[in-house]
Order: structure tokens, then sequence, then C-alpha cells
């Protein structure tokens, strides 16, 4: 299964992201033309703060499978592509009983008017895994965008196995750059030790 893989650690929180994805979902696809917009194309990506200080974690769709978004939603606005990959919202079939929002695990879906659907309507909105840039042979803008590689696309198992790789690597440098703790030797031993070098040093003379 591919995916857009993430790994906190190395987001440095500067939203490029955020501004890629709404760029991609805008009717232009040009940063410049996109701010006037209007609608004014959304982020389905959204960076909010980590769990650790002065960190940031990038929060998107997961692609659950079975969903438990698409098993609640009333109209039956939320399906999946043939493949399974990717869970979808068709905005004209989205009645926003926010049903998806309240049962989604990970907080992602989000409200909001959208050039696809009926003008002034608000609809459900998340990430959808960028597929009309997947199907141009291209991977999703926000994992194009981060600089960082905060945000990976490929084989959920092979990012996951290289991630944790890395991981152990990072840990076993940091753990070789630490020097070592001077022994402690107890006061008696360091008196012991004294008497023994005084005494050689008689022996030498
Ligand atoms: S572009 Fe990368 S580093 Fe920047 S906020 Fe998004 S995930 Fe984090
Ligand atoms: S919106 Fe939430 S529940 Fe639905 S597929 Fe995405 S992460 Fe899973």
């Amino acid at each position: 299964m591919k995916t857009v893989f993430v790994q906190p650690e190395r987001c440095v929180g500067c939203k490029q992201c955020e501004i890629a994805c709404a760029v991609e979902h805008s009717q232009s696809k040009d940063l410049f033309k996109a701010v006037f917009e209007s609608p004014k194309p959304k982020p389905r990506i959204q960076v909010g703060p980590g769990i650790y200080l002065n960190s940031s974690f990038p929060n998107k769709c997961r692609h659950c499978d079975p969903a438990p978004c698409m098993a609640v939603c009333p109209t039956a606005a939320i399906n999946r592509t043939p493949d399974r990959e990717i869970v979808l919202i068709d905005g004209n079939k989205c009645i926003s009983c926010a049903m998806c929002a309240m049962v989604c695990p990970f907080d992602v879906i989000r409200y909001y008017e959208t050039a696809d659907a009926l003008k002034g309507k608000i609809v459900a909105l998340k990430c959808d895994h960028c597929v009309d840039r997947q199907s141009r042979g291209l991977e999703p803008a926000c994992v194009e965008v981060c600089k960082v590689n905060a945000l990976l696309f490929g084989d959920i198992n092979e990012l996951a196995r290289s991630s944790s790789s890395q991981l152990a690597k990072a840990v076993s440098v940091a753990a070789a750059s630490v020097p070592p703790e001077p022994a402690h030797l107890p006061e008696n031993f360091q008196a012991w030790r004294k008497f023994g070098e005084t005494v050689s040093k008689l022996n030498e003379r």
C-alpha cells in the first residue's frame, strides 16, 4: 500500500506542505492567483504542535481501511478508489452532518466551501492523496515540497523499515558521541591507591 509517511522528528514546522496542498487544490494551481480565488483554497494537511517542546506534527488523513468516516456517512459521499488505496469525499453528496469528523480518530476533517461543490455549500474536506497528481505519475504536493523529508511517499512497509533503521543509526551515533563517565572510586579505595603509589615510588629509589 502506497501512502504519505510522516517522520515528525524531522518536521521544522515551516508549513510549506500546507501552502503546497492549498495551491494544488486551487482552481489556478498558481500561488499568486490562488490567493485571490473565491472560495479560497484550503490545505488538507494541518501542521500543529508536536508532543515535545518546539516540535511540530503534520497531520493528515491516513486513508484507513476500513474507514470509520466512510462507514458512518449517511449519503455515501465517502468512497474508496478501486485499488482501495485512497478514501475520497464527494462534496456534492455531502450534507455537512459532521458524522465523519466525529468518528475520525485523527481529527483531520474540516468543513469549507470548495470550487467543486455547489456555490455557497460548506462540505467535508480532507486529503485526497493528490489523486490527480498520482495519475500523472507525480507524488503528492506536500511530499514534493517538504525539504527536510518529514513527509515521504511510497510503500508503507518499505518506508517504515527505512525510517526505523535510520532512527537506530542516529541513536547509535549519538550514543557513541557521549563520552564515558569517569569512573568514581570510593574514598577508601582512593586512599589505598595513593598508599600503593607512594610505596612503589619509594621502591624505585
Ligand atoms: S513542509 Fe515538511 S517540514 Fe515543513 S511543516 Fe510540512 S512536514 Fe513540516
Ligand atoms: S478521514 Fe479519518 S477516518 Fe476517514 S480515512 Fe481519513 S483518517 Fe481515516
